[in-house]
């Protein structure tokens, strides 16, 4: 991965993860009167915090030019070092509604527990309740507390620069995407991707993620923007495609699911398991039950299937 040259006092370098893909995190620096804006930081952890400071030095850029610090989301990828950057004296903002997950982001015991609580009743066997009791939280997460910064949707106040809030909840419950006025880029965070398309979690019981999502997306395709710099991957030059395609995506997905639940009713275990015949380790066995839970909700809520029983929740076409 290079720097991307983005002009308008925009730098940029990508900052190495433990996992890959996507192996890096866009980190992006906007210059304002008095110093940076960072957009992002990265995982927790020495070898990750001293790769930053190498590429703070190459552009020659301090610590202390730094003035604010705003996570996209709350996933360590994106927030996992902002302790680390706050005891370095870097104020800290995200969307005003993540003190509310900021428990669960430390916690990974009590989150995966409470999903695999739910995968009970949709009928997921004995081996994926056991992984899900197994995880808990990685040193990569660090432990955050909440911002002195809390931004609502709008201009950001007390920087000079012109950068707009939008909140894009659907990949986390408090995502926002960013726009810098004077060079029309969007940050989406990992809103909008390129190659591959954002997973949309199971947040809760209740909460339909994929319908934030897709709202989030039309909400951005209808903002006046020339790119996208996205938290993973390359430049987006041609946006309004790149969120159609996603678009896209969900829906063929969405039109997969109900044709399989045309056949009779099934537990959203066995929804997954048919959609994603081929075998999955445990982390993408976690993503595809998630995803799946989503897709189910979402076109729950358009009306076209619905949820019987209590103990073992089945769905079935309307
Ligand atoms: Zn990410």
């Amino acid at each position: 991965m290079k720097n991307f040259n983005l002009g308008h006092g925009i730098l940029h370098f990508p900052l190495k993860l433990p996992w890959s893909p996507p192996g890096f995190v866009n980190i992006y620096l906007i210059e304002d009167d008095d110093g940076y804006i960072m957009i992002d930081c990265g995982v927790n952890g020495d070898e990750y915090f001293d790769d930053l400071k190498v590429n703070l030095n190459n552009l020659n850029i301090q610590l202390s030019d730094i003035k604010l610090l705003i996570g996209t989301h709350l996933h360590s990828d994106h927030v996992g070092l902002s302790t680390v950057l706050r005891n370095e004296g870097i104020k800290f903002g995200l969307y005003k509604n993540a003190p509310d997950f900021i428990p669960r982001y430390n916690d990974w015991t009590s989150r995966f527990k409470a999903i695999g609580e739910y995968a009970k009743k949709q009928g997921a066997p004995k081996e994926f309740l056991d992984d899900m009791n197994s995880i808990s939280t990685p040193t990569t997460t660090g432990k955050i507390t909440p911002p002195e910064i809390l931004f609502d949707e709008g201009k950001i106040k007390n920087i000079n620069r012109d950068i707009k809030v939008i909140f894009t909840p659907g990949h986390d419950i408090s995502e926002i995407s960013l726009l810098d006025g004077s060079s029309k880029i969007i940050f989406s965070g990992d809103h909008v991707l390129p190659r591959i398309t954002p997973f949309i979690p199971l947040h809760d019981e209740e909460t339909d993620m994929l319908s934030n999502y897709v709202n989030s997306l039309e909400k951005v395709k209808n903002i006046e923007h020339e790119k996208i710099a996205p938290g993973h991957f390359e430049v987006i030059d041609s946006p309004h495609n790149r969120i159609e395609q996603i678009l896209l995506h969900h829906e063929k997905r969405s039109k997969k699911i109900t044709d399989i639940l045309s056949n009779g009713s099934l537990t959203g275990w066995e929804v997954t398991q048919s959609l994603f015949s081929r075998p999955l380790d445990s982390w993408n066995l976690r993503m595809a039950f998630q995803e799946t839970m989503a897709h189910l909700k979402y076109i729950e809520s358009q009306g076209i299937i619905k949820q019987n029983g209590s103990k073992t929740i089945t769905w079935e076409v309307i």
